[in-house]
């Protein structure tokens, strides 16, 4: 079973599309990038009839240093 569920239309299963997200915190009023990075989904696609579908953060990878990553 594909975890990210299937297209209410087609009933195919959903693709994730992924980017690479930047962690960043606030430090005295200004954010600022600590280093680290994770795979995050940006949102899942239908391979059938192209319908986007926005998710939030559950499918999102573990923040790794960006040294990790090359
Ligand atoms: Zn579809």
């Amino acid at each position: 079973m594909n975890k990210f569920g299937k297209c209410l239309t087609c009933n195919v299963d959903l693709e994730p599309v992924y980017f690479e997200e930047k962690e960043s915190k606030l430090y005295e009023n200004t954010l600022i990038e600590t280093g680290r990075v994770r795979t995050a989904v940006d949102y899942l696609v239908c391979p059938c009839c192209g319908e986007r579908f926005i998710v939030d953060d559950s499918f999102d990878g573990p923040w790794v240093p960006k040294t990790y990553r090359g």
